[in-house]
């Protein structure tokens, strides 16, 4: 049996939001089993709830934004890529403001903390989705499907810069991979985007030191790049804080080349309502024998009861 898992105690941060480019204070408390991820919006009368689920997704410009009732949140992907990436299922999260901190650009500051505050396992078991037939989007350049496999994720991108071209890079979904390989790449975009969305009073928190920028021929930041391939590890990052979304995690191998937020959100909605291509499976141990051969030894989350 594989167990759900809550914080094992609160934490606290805070943070400049990346478009007011002012101070975010967030606190995240455990939960329940099978109260999933939600936020709170603490500066709000009343403190309005808005839950982590692709059915309340409001806006996929650039990145992730929830809504419910009239409540926004902006910016959810990074925070729930460290939640998911580490193997969090419930969690409370206030957050003070109308969007999450962009702290260094990428997941490496909130899994540092989570990691810190330390998981609790909760007497109810996780249950996952186990892809059992290939799921496909296509929209011109843009593709994603999911096959059934070893839960993982392949991503490829292609931009006409020397400094990026095309990249692919292929993560096992389990956590330790999530700490070294994944939480510290961080979000990228060009000099003449930025440029454009402050001028239009966008990304105003922006800055080198939560994003990495480029010009035509190279990054702008001093400290240059924390991995060669940082762009498609950063995208990675974005997909998997995304499908978080989908309330369960993952199992199969999924792959995109040249997603947007947008992208993975139309895939969520089509592999929802591809019902007969997966099914809820929640590993046990009377029905042992029927384990996929992969899950013997658990891929996506070490703790086992
Ligand atoms: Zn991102």
């Amino acid at each position: 049996m594989i167990w759900q898992k809550t914080l094992a105690q609160p934490l606290n941060f805070s943070g400049i939001g990346l478009h007011s480019g002012r101070r975010v204070e967030v606190t995240l408390y455990p939960a329940a089993a099978n109260q999933g991820l939600r936020f709170v919006r603490t500066d709000l009368p009343g403190r309005p709830q808005i839950w982590a689920h692709y059915s309340r997704v409001v806006d996929t410009t650039r990145a992730t934004s929830l809504g419910e009732n009239g409540t926004t949140l902006a910016t959810v992907e990074h925070l729930l890529a460290a939640l998911g990436g580490l193997g969090v299922d419930n969690a409370l999260i206030e957050v003070q403001g109308p969007e999450l901190p962009i702290m260094d650009g990428s997941a490496a500051p909130f899994a540092r903390l989570i990691s810190a505050a330390g998981l609790r396992a909760l007497a109810w078991p996780r249950a996952y989705l186990m892809v059992r037939e290939t799921v496909e989007l296509r929209r011109g350049e843009q593709w994603m499907r999911v096959r059934p496999g070893v839960p993982r994720i392949t991503y490829s991108i292609d931009f006409d810069h020397p400094l990026i071209r095309r990249q692919q890079y292929t993560v096992p979904l389990r956590p330790e991979s999530f700490q070294s390989e994944i939480a510290s790449a961080r979000t990228f975009g060009f000099l003449e985007e930025v440029q454009y969305l402050q001028s239009r009073g966008l990304a105003l928190g922006g800055s080198l030191d939560n994003a990495v920028v480029l010009d035509d021929r190279q990054v702008l930041n001093p400290g240059g790049l924390r991995f060669p391939e940082e762009c498609v590890r950063h995208k990675i990052l974005d997909a998997m804080g995304d499908m978080v979304l989908l309330g369960l995690p993952l199992l199969g191998h999924l792959e995109v080349g040249r997603g947007s937020h947008e992208l993975h959100h139309s895939f969520m909605q089509l592999l929802m309502s591809r019902q007969a291509d997966w099914r809820i499976w929640i590993p046990s141990g009377r029905t042992g024998k029927r384990k996929a051969p992969w899950f013997q030894t658990p891929l996506w989350e070490g703790a086992t009861a």
